[in-house]
């Protein structure tokens, strides 16, 4: 096991990381910018390190500082958490040639999922199920026309380096094919540096359900059941619940058992995430991300683990703590995404908390990093912490979840949690009847009004 872990993150990843690490006896490095240097995560470590000025590409993008962190610390692992260095095969390359591990995924297994031309071949390869689309980058308009017809209208053209929803677009008819591609091509070369693209089936109302994966690095891996984050807003999730109410137990276990099969030929090590729309009963693969994610509590809640001990288990050769026919779900959970953003125009709102309750009792985890009297920089994403409710079915879920929403109080910022207060009063949320573009929906509709 490892006797020095630096954590590579900020915010409540960086703590959640940290309390992992405590729990397995492990002394903790954190790092830090200039404008966290009062965070929860640098309180609450065994040892800081400054690693630079606020913009995060000079601090925790910043893969020298960082090094020089290891080296000054004798760090024998690095956890990048989620975001930042967490998908980038350099860092995990620069890490391994100076012996500090990785708490993740290979370089090249970050690498492939990292492509998304590269990472739907090699899902397909491996059996998991893809939306119809070419089987590489589309250049020409003619190509194009001839691939759309063939899978039929609408189609999407997306960004071959995409992230963050940018570079893609709709083309609902051979008319509309010209213009979408050369329309997706610029957007995409303004924002990646790379104008690859390639086309896919437009899905018009799936679900967003991703399935949870371990694997040692050895051929195991096991599926810890599914999520649905249908629940986003401008392609960023809001809410969060495991299980997915639109699934089955029968549907769960056969993609769930897909997408272990797939881990196990891949050998892939660490916590990964398999990303689906999910339409009319079909599985459509969208993405892999090879890291911990910020919904993997609810996942946690159902199934009683703790990925991040799993993670660093992996990451120090250690085998899986469970094996397939251990792992249960036992009840349901639902994670929504404190922001500090107005909950109506979602602008951004950093600043000082005057006053800070958070919910509690029975089945509430609150997973952040804030406290009262902590001014929230404004350099940073609006994530301020997670509030997760889990109960024996859904129905007493969401009524756990209403509780919650009225005990937690946040001043003198605003945040997300009237959002959720609307929400969970909503005959459709209440019915577990959503898809990827309910919300946006809902939203519009409330601005019209
Ligand atoms: P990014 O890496 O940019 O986030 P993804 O491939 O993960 O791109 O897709 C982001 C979102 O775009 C999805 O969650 C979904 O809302 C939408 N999307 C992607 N592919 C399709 C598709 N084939 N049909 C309909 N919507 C899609």
């Amino acid at each position: 096991m490892f006797s020095k872990v630096l954590i590579a993150n900020r915010g409540e990843i960086a703590l959640r990381i940290l309390r992992a690490c405590k729990e397995l006896g492990i002394q903790t490095v954190a790092v830090h910018s200039t404008a966290d240097a009062n965070a929860m995560h640098v309180r609450l470590a065994d040892e800081s390190v400054c690693i630079g000025p606020p913009p995060a590409r000079d601090s925790y993008l910043n893969i020298p500082s960082i090094m020089a962190a290891c080296e000054i610390t004798g760090a024998d692992a690095v956890h990048p958490g989620y975001g930042f260095l967490s998908e980038n095969a350099r860092f995990a390359q620069i890490l391994a040639e100076h012996n500090v591990t990785f708490i993740g995924p290979t370089a090249r297994h970050i690498e492939i999922m990292g492509d998304k031309i590269e990472a739907k071949n090699t899902a397909r390869e491996l059996g998991i199920p893809v939306v119809p689309g070419s089987d590489g980058a589309v250049t020409s308009e003619a190509d194009a026309k001839r691939i759309a017809a063939d899978i039929g209208y609408p189609v999407l053209i997306k960004a071959a380096s995409g992230g963050g929803g940018r570079g893609m677009k709709v083309a609902k008819s051979e008319a509309e094919i010209g213009h979408a591609l050369a329309n997706a091509r610029s957007e995409a070369k303004a924002a990646f540096g790379d104008d690859a693209v390639y086309i896919e089936k437009y899905l018009a109302k799936p679900r967003h359900i991703e399935i949870q994966v371990l694997g040692d690095g050895k051929g195991k891996a096991v599926h810890l059941g599914d999520r649905d984050c249908s629940l986003q807003r401008r392609h960023q999730k809001v809410w969060e619940e495991a299980n997915s109410p639109a699934l089955t137990p029968e549907q769960r276990a056969e993609i769930g058992d897909v997408c272990a099969k797939a881990m196990q030929k891949l050998q892939y090590a660490g916590a990964g995430t398999i990303e689906f729309l999910y339409e009319d009963g079909e599985f459509y693969f969208i993405e892999m991300n090879t890291r911990l994610q910020v919904e993997h509590p609810v996942t946690e809640r159902i199934t009683n683990l703790d990925i991040v001990y799993e993670q660093i288990r992996i990451a120090a050769g250690e085998p899986l703590s469970v094996t397939q026919e251990e792992i249960t779900f036992w009840g349901h959970a639902i994670e929504v995404r404190i922001n500090a953003e107005n909950a109506e125009t979602f602008a951004p709102s950093p600043g000082k908390i005057t006053h800070y309750h958070p919910a509690g009792g029975v089945g509430v985890r609150i997973d952040s990093g804030v406290y009262q009297g902590y001014v929230i920089p404004p350099y940073y994403d609006s994530l301020i912490g997670k509030l997760i409710v889990h109960g024996r079915n859904r129905p007493e879920c969401l009524q756990r979840l209403r509780r919650a929403l009225d005990e937690f109080i946040v001043d003198g910022i605003q945040t997300t949690l009237p959002l959720f207060q609307r929400l969970v009063n909503e005959p459709d949320i209440i019915a577990g009847n959503y898809d990827i573009h309910w919300l946006e929906k809902y939203l519009a509709k409330k601005d019209a009004a």
